[in-house]
């Protein structure tokens, strides 16, 4: 048996970072990894640019889980300074742009090389390849897969989504061996499927666009930026950024559906003013009229799905008729929901242990002491833009510190 202070499981975001913290504090620290390296995730992040971090102060706005408001106090617990202050610590030096936060490098590669190399002059031990698959408490210490014991345990082993970076919801399974269970899990940023026919037409097709989430009839989430359209839905950061709520919504049989403009009332006018004018000018097919108002083979499909020949040479009249229909159509046209592109293509989980059941300074369990969770095994996921990686850093930063018996600077809660 070998034995350790602190056992963490999972070398990914947070893990690193309370491996850093409880070594520097003087903890004896093991980070067991399944993967054959650590932080194969955070390599992917941000489009391997590494959106680091968020300084957004709207939190309840933008987080899901059970209790929003403990989620937005924990996100704000560690000043923004000090947390950049932690980053430059360990040779991490951070660039803004357009109010979005990435590592000088623009390479998340250069995260994750940068918190191994310090977790291990820290004195941090990493062994990868080791899947963690039974954990039991006896005699007030941690045995992990009869190999290995600990007096603390960090649970950082992330969620559900995106099993092939490492993460199946093992985290889940080996807390409920200790008797914690988490709420419910949804897959969340990720994309949404529609029963839209004409969805193969406009596969690959990126729009900006308006969207507007509709749960029961009422509108909860709106958000405008990039859409891409594929052959079984709509993906993009605004219905990414919904998806989780839409998850919710779908598995209380609610009926959910996204209402998505291309095109606003502004262009509206605009286009029906051109077409009047063409129209009196004779000579145009529908689809002559209404080619460059949108993505090509959007409008087409628009046309499909209005049943609308496109080889048409309409009158006047019925020209500005059909085409104020098409137009119509994209400045709001309803996609009914029916699920979500699953944990395998999810950014983040939605769910996982309740934060009423952990100290939200420390992180440690309230019931099974000297187990401490960080990152997204916690049940609070956010919006796109850095928030995720947030409050992996903040969990694993608290609960290294304490669990080590150190404390943080600037530490502020309530
Ligand atoms: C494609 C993609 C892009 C993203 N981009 C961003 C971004 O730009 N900004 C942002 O804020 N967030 C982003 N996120 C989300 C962010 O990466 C996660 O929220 C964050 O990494 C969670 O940190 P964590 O420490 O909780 O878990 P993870 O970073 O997921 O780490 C968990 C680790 O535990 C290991 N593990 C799991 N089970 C076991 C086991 N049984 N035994 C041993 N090891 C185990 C896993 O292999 C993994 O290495 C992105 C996510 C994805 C998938």
């Amino acid at each position: 048996m070998q034995d350790y202070d602190i056992i963490i499981v999972g070398a990914g975001a947070s893990g690193l970072t309370a491996g850093i913290c409880a070594a520097r504090n003087g903890s004896d620290v093991l980070i067991l990894e399944r993967l054959s390296k650590p932080g194969k995730k955070i390599t992917v992040t941000g489009n391997g640019k590494c959106n680091i971090f968020s300084d957004r102060d709207d939190v309840e706005n933008i987080v899901n889980g059970y209790d929003k408001e403990t989620a937005a106090k924990i996100f704000k617990s560690i000043p923004f300074d000090t947390l950049i202050r932690f980053f430059e610590s360990i040779g991490i030096f951070i660039h803004e742009k357009g109010g979005y936060y990435y590592p000088v490098s623009l390479q998340a590669s250069t995260v994750r090389d940068t918190l191994v190399k310090v977790a291990l002059v820290t004195g941090c031990d990493i062994t990868c390849d080791c899947e963690v698959s039974t954990i039991r408490k006896e005699n007030d210490r941690f045995i992990i897969n009869d190999m290995f014991s600990c007096k603390k345990l960090i649970m950082s082993a992330g969620g559900k989504a995106r099993p092939d970076l490492g993460t199946d919801g093992s985290a889940f399974k080996l807390l409920g061996q200790l008797g914690v269970k988490p709420t419910k899990l949804f897959p969340a940023l990720v994309g949404l499927t529609t029963d839209f026919k004409q969805a193969k037409v406009i596969d690959g097709v990126r729009h900006y666009a308006d969207i507007h989430l509709i749960v029961g009839g009422n509108e909860v989430f709106s958000e405008h930026g990039e859409i891409i359209f594929n052959k079984k839905g709509i993906s993009g950061i605004p219905i990414m950024n919904c998806s989780g709520i839409a998850a919710r919504a779908l598995d209380e049989g609610k009926n959910v559906s996204v209402r998505v403009a291309v095109l606003s009332q502004r262009d509206r006018e605009i286009m029906l003013k051109s077409i009047w004018e063409r129209l009196i000018e004779g000579g145009y097919t529908i689809e002559d009229l209404l080619t460059g108002i949108a993505n090509r083979k959007l409008v087409y499909a628009v046309m499909l799905h209005m049943h609308i020949d496109p080889e048409k040479r309409p009158s006047v009249d019925e020209g500005f008729k059909i085409a104020g229909h098409v137009i119509d159509m994209l400045c709001g046209i309803t996609l009914h929901v029916t699920g979500t592109m699953g944990f395998e293509n999810a950014q983040v989980t939605s769910g996982g242990v309740r934060l009423d059941e952990v100290n939200p300074y420390t992180f440690e369990h309230k019931r099974v002491k000297e187990l401490y969770i960080t990152g997204e095994t916690l049940d609070a996921d956010f919006v796109c833009g850095g928030n995720n990686l947030t409050f992996a850093w903040i969990t694993g930063l608290r609960a290294g510190t304490y669990a080590a018996g150190g404390t943080i600077d600037s530490d502020i809660f309530y």
